[in-house]
């Protein structure tokens, strides 16, 4: 039953990164009437805030905690977490803070994404940021995210760095710009020891406005359509139903998960999938969940020679950003230190819980394997079907193969002898590329960068145009990390920024 209905110019269905940058913008005009909702709460978690403990919000109820379908090059189920409420996954994050490299950008206009290079993107990387000390002709100083590399390393990432370039690696100047390559400090959002989430930078300095309204604990389950426009959305607060007219435009931000799940409802998607979960199909968008990317990550494990120091920052500020082979024209693999042990969910810790250590992270950045996003209902409260669809390109496990023993590299390197322990994991029996594939396997866990399920576009597959318009569809636009056609060679926040911001002068004409 519906119980009432209200009407506004806007309305922004999910308050992440995304939403929030979009909500408060739209609402600096006062003469637009802007409704941000959002599934979560109102008030994190207190450790939200507290940047040494972002590995302990995954199943809070900041954390929407999805889990993966059985994975076949695994043999099992990889946690997804993803944020809910204010701010969305930006208030989980580890709040690294970096663009792709230039050669991402490029590969989406290739994708098709015309006019969504590097230096089309500029200007909204510069309009979101504000970052001292960087080269300001490429870096913002301006804008309301504010970043900054730590502002003192600990001693075992001190080393890291040292190791990386005994063993010949280059340092990057500002490996958070996009534009260099190699290992150095990255841009943190840590403001005076506390996260900034996107809710914090955009929405927080905009609620006292008249003209936004905001509601939390809202889930939208499908938005309205009629004779070919989105004329508001449909969500619920408890048992209460509600819709909320839009007589702008609804622009979708509930993230690579949220926005096809809130497509399909609505009955824009893949028709044979929609009349499997028992959804009327409206516009037959074959595209709509499918082509999910994320970074396949995994980790060298060292255990410390000796008691480590205090921890500073957010356990991981420096990494390498570099090419598995020197030919390739795009950076395909990222190196991390991570001064914690990081255990694979599958791999439980063989070492005591005292026992003090640090891990080598790598990445692939440019990985092959495509995956989905599915209904598994037509209800609004049913978990959805994830399927990353991690290594079924052979090619991403190779790169990892290829990371795994730049990892070791680095990590047998004289500038880390002070600190190193044994390994851990995989451990010393794991040597050939058999066993190195093998621990690869059961030691995968996501990066939590899943991009793509809205990918933008002008091919059938292309679920929103240039324009992030959804194709077919009068006044509904996508705008959030699912729009991008592939994904970028870094971690994804910083880029989504520059989309939603990007995304308001699309809205605004
Ligand atoms: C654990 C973790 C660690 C990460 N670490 C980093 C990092 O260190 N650096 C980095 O750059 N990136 C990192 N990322 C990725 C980055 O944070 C995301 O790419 C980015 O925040 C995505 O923004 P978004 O706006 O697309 O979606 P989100 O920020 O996920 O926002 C989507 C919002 O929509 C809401 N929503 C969804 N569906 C509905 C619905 N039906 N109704 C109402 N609301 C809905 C959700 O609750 C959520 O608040 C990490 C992500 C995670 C989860």
């Amino acid at each position: 039953m519906t119980s009432s209905t209200n009407s506004y110019d806007f309305v922004v269905v999910g308050a992440g990164t995304a939403g929030c940058v979009i909500a408060a913008r739209l609402s600096e005009d006062a003469g637009v009437r802007v409704l941000l909702l959002e599934a979560g709460a109102a008030e994190p978690p207190a450790a939200v805030a507290a940047p040494l403990a972002w590995p302990s919000l995954q199943g809070t109820s900041a954390d929407w905690a999805g889990v993966s379908v059985p994975q076949a090059a695994t043999g099992g189920r990889i946690p997804w977490p993803r944020g809910r409420g204010l701010g969305g996954s930006s208030s989980i994050n580890g709040m690294a803070f970096l663009r792709g490299h230039r050669s991402s950008y490029d590969a989406w206009v290739r994708a098709g994404a015309e006019g969504w290079g590097f230096d089309d993107l500029l200007p909204y990387f510069l309009r979101s940021e504000h970052v001292e000390g960087r080269d300001p002709t490429v870096r913002g100083d301006a804008g309301p995210v504010h970043v900054a590399p730590a502002h003192s390393l600990h001693p075992v990432t001190e080393a890291f760095l040292a190791a990386a370039s005994e063993v010949g690696y280059p340092a990057a100047s500002d490996v958070s710009g996009g534009l260099d390559e190699g290992f150095g400090s990255n841009d943190l959002n840590i403001v005076d020891g506390r996260r900034q989430s996107a809710a914090d930078a955009y929405l927080v300095p905009a609620l006292d406005r008249p003209n936004l309204d905001v509601v939390t604990d809202a889930l939208v389950h499908r938005t309205r359509l009629h004779a070919g426009r989105c004329t508001g959305v449909e969500y619920s607060v408890g048992s209460e139903v509600f819709v909320a007219e839009a007589r702008g435009e609804v622009v979708l931000t509930g993230g690579t998960v949220g926005s096809p799940l809130v497509l399909m409802r609505s009955g824009i998607g893949p028709r044979s999938h929609l009349r499997d979960v028992g959804v009327d199909v409206v516009v037959d968008l074959p595209g709509v969940g499918a082509n999910v990317q994320d970074h396949p990550r995994s980790t060298v494990i060292y255990q410390a020679a000796g008691p480590m120091p205090d921890r500073t920052n957010s356990h991981a500020d420096a990494l390498g950003l570099i090419r598995s082979d020197p030919e390739l024209d795009a950076l395909d693999l990222q190196l991390q230190l991570v001064d914690i042990p990081y255990f694979a969910p599958a791999l439980p810790p063989p070492m005591s819980a005292d026992a003090s250590g640090y891990s080598i992270a790598l990445a692939a950045m440019t990985p092959r394997s495509r995956g989905s996003v599915r209904l598994a209902g037509a209800d609004p409260g049913e978990p959805p079907v994830l399927d990353p669809n991690y290594y079924s390109d052979p090619h991403d496990l190779e790169v990892m193969t290829a990371g795994l023993r730049v990892a070791r590299r680095i990590g047998t390197a004289d500038a880390l002898e002070p600190w190193r322990g044994r390994e851990v994991f995989p451990g010393g029996e794991v040597r050939d590329d058999a066993s190195m594939r093998e621990y690869l396997r059961r030691s995968l866990r996501t990066y939590s960068h899943q991009v793509g399920t809205c990918r933008m576009g002008t091919d059938a597959l292309a679920v929103v145009d240039t324009g992030l318009r959804v194709r077919g569809v009068e006044g509904l636009r996508v705008a959030d990390a699912s729009v991008m056609p592939t994904i970028v060679s870094a971690n994804t926040n910083a880029t989504v920024y520059a989309i939603a911001e990007r995304a308001v002068d699309l809205i605004r004409g």
